[in-house]
């Protein structure tokens, strides 16, 4: 017998996370100048990272002989300020996605299940699989989360609702009163994980009074990165809000050292660059704004999105189109694994990168219609035109 058969079925089961491609594959693949390749695959911030986190981040370069401050004292008083919460209710992660994984392994187990919504984060799945748990898949209405549906769906058994909110690859938004409700409804035995990844890309007036719901919720676990609007995705820092038992538990199960010193310095600097979240949210209400017009334009249905990215659906052959648009140096995402085989993300970018993309896909959608002469035909018959000649 293999060693590998001799691992869990669950583990055995586990198809991998398939991220965006990195530009350096892509040079390697086409032969491309790195320079000219655009990355919009990621949900990556496109100003960079904070500048006040670089800083700190280069500074804290010297220490890294040292083990960081297992207990992120100091990035956790920083959170306690900006988000009104006690230390305690803090769990720091490598990345929001280590604060998933910890939420997993906390309350879920063989026997235990999971609710998610179809089209909802990779990595709900993922974490939940890991730990031998059961995955219940709720059926998503107008591509967002069938919050009903998902309340029905909770068994005795069900340990996590994880909610995106937005969500990630569809950018729906439930409107806070919708979540209020599901937390008064679903039972108190069910840790509710509430993923706002996206939250400072939300407007104000849109935004939810997630942390407020805390005090009335012991299980309410709220998730927020630096990934995204910090630009700090490759540092690895994210963290959790929840009831002290919560995250008491879920901190006795974190690596002790699970969050780097570097990241903790940069994530401490970057809270106070309120000036670099304000430009990141301000660019990418006018990239969306600019990405949509130009798929409109194209004749493109797309899925509204609150997030940095926006989904929409490839006319024809999306396999082609892809390919079309990583030929000419640009990397979107490819979907299918979301069950969205029709569809493909794309983050917002620099306006120049924006202009890029719908360029390149224009130029991808006439090859298309040019080497499949039906799909044109097939886009006039469902009263979709670009307003290009044939
Ligand atoms: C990007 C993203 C995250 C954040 O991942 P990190 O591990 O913090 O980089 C979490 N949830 C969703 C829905 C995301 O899209």
């Amino acid at each position: 017998m293999n060693l590998s058969d001799l691992a869990p079925e669950y583990i055995r089961g586990i198809s991998p996370y398939q991220p965006g491609k990195p530009i350096c594959e892509l040079a390697r693949e086409m032969g491309m100048d790195e320079r000219v390749i655009i990355k919009l695959a990621s949900n990556e911030n496109p100003l960079g990272t904070s500048p006040f986190a670089l800083e700190a981040m280069s500074k804290a370069l010297n220490e890294v002989a040292l083990y960081p401050d297992g207990s992120g004292y100091e990035l956790k008083v920083a959170l306690s300020q900006r988000y009104g919460v006690s230390g305690d209710q803090i769990v720091l992660g490598n990345g929001s996605n280590d604060v998933l994984e910890l939420a997993a392994r906390v309350f879920l187990k063989p026997g235990a299940s999971a609710v998610y919504s179809q089209h909802a984060f990779a990595v709900y799945p993922l974490v939940t699989q890991a730990v031998g748990a059961t995955g219940i898949a709720v059926k998503a209405k107008n591509y967002g989360h069938d919050l009903d549906a998902m309340l029905d769906a909770v068994m005795p058994e069900t340990r996590i609702v994880f909610i995106a909110n937005p969500n990630n690859p569809t950018g729906t938004l439930l409107p806070a009163a919708d979540v209020l409700q599901f937390l008064e409804r679903v039972s108190p035995d069910v840790l509710v994980v509430l993923d706002e990844a996206y939250n400072e890309y939300l407007p104000n007036a849109i935004k939810a009074d997630s942390l407020s719901w805390l005090k009335r919720f012991p299980n309410l676990l709220i998730t927020r990165t630096f990934s995204k609007a910090y630009g700090m995705a490759g540092i690895r820092v994210g963290f959790g809000m929840a009831h002290p038992d919560v995250s008491g538990l879920m901190n006795r199960v974190r690596q002790p050292f699970n969050v780097n010193s570097v990241g903790l310095a940069g994530a401490v600097a970057a809270l106070e660059d309120v000036e670099f979240v304000k430009r990141s949210y301000a660019l990418n209400q006018a990239g969306m704004l600019q990405i949509t017009t130009g798929l409109r334009q194209l004749g493109i249905e797309y899925i509204p999105s609150y997030g940095n990215f926006l989904s929409f659906r490839g006319r024809g052959d999306v396999k082609a189109i892809n390919e079309s648009l990583l030929r000419q140096g640009i990397i979107v995402r490819p979907i299918g694994m979301y069950e969205m085989p029709e569809h493909l993300r794309v983050t917002v970018g620099l306006e120049t990168e924006n202009e890029k993309f719908l360029k390149s896909l224009e130029i991808a959608l006439e090859m298309g219609s040019k080497t499949a002469p039906g799909a044109r035909a097939a886009r006039v018959a469902s009263g979709i035109t670009t307003g290009e000649s044939a």
